[in-house]
C-alpha cells in the first residue's frame, strides 16, 4: 500500500475514534465505564480479532482492547507465537459492562446493537481478509444463528467481503475449559488459513 493511502486510512480512523470516544448511546455503560475503548492495531489489517467488551481490569483501565488483563496477555501471546501480523483487535462493544456488584458482565442485546455501527465502521477502514471471532457471542453476532460455532473443526462463512473464522475466547482457556496446547494449535491453524486465503487472491 502506498504512503498516501496509508495516511488516508490513518486519518479516517482518527476521525472514527473521536466519534466513538464520545458515544453516549447506552446509559448503563456511560455510567460505569472509565473510558471508551475503540479497536486498535494495524490499518489496514489482514486479520481482525473481535472479542466481547473491554474488561474492568483490562481495556477499561488501559484504553486498549485486550490489554492489561489475563485475556489480553493470552491473546497477544498466541498471536505472537503463531507469527500473525497486520492484526487489528476490537470488540462487539466498546465500553466495559458491569453488574451491580461492579463485576464484568456480558453486554446485553441492546448494547451490542448500539455498538454495531462502530464495529462496522472499524471493519470498513481495516478491510481485513479474515475476521477471527473470539467466542460464540462474536460469532453469533457476525455469522448469524444458522452457523454452528465449533473452533475445533472450524467452518467459515462470509461477512462483508471478509471470511469469518471461529476461535475460543481467551477467557474460556484461562478458566481451564480448553487446553493451552489445543489453543496454540488453533492459532497455527488460523495462520495457515490466513496464508492460504492471501495466496488465493
Ligand atoms: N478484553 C477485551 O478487550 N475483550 C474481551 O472480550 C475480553 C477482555
Amino acid at each position: 500500500m502506498n504512503v498516501a493511502r496509508r495516511d488516508d486510512v490513518g486519518s479516517s480512523f482518527r476521525r472514527l475514534r473521536a466519534r466513538i470516544c464520545c458515544c453516549v448511546r447506552c446509559d448503563a455503560l456511560v455510567r460505569c465505564r472509565t473510558q471508551v475503548v475503540p479497536g486498535d492495531g494495524a490499518l489496514p489489517a489482514t486479520i481482525v480479532f473481535v472479542g466481547i467488551a473491554p474488561g474492568r481490569r483490562g481495556g477499561d483501565r488501559t484504553g486498549t482492547p485486550f490489554s492489561g488483563d489475563r485475556s489480553g496477555k493470552l491473546l497477544r501471546e498466541m498471536i505472537a507465537r503463531a507469527g500473525l501480523d497486520e492484526v487489528f483487535i476490537t470488540n462487539l462493544v466498546r465500553c466495559n459492562p458491569r453488574d451491580e456488584q461492579g463485576r464484568n458482565r456480558d453486554p446485553d442485546a441492546e448494547e451490542i446493537a448500539n455498538c454495531r455501527d462502530h464495529l462496522a465502521a472499524e471493519l470498513a477502514i481495516a478491510r481485513p481478509r479474515v475476521i477471527a471471532c473470539l467466542g460464540h457471542m462474536a460469532w453469533r453476532e457476525l455469522a448469524g444463528r444458522g452457523h454452528a460455532f465449533d473452533p475445533t473443526q472450524p467452518t467459515t462463512t462470509e461477512f462483508n467481503g471478509a471470511i469469518l473464522f471461529p476461535m475460543y475466547h481467551p477467557a474460556y482457556v484461562n478458566r481451564g475449559a480448553y487446553s493451552i496446547r489445543s489453543y496454540r494449535r488453533d492459532f497455527h491453524r488460523l495462520k495457515s488459513f490466513v496464508q492460504t486465503t492471501l495466496a488465493t487472491v
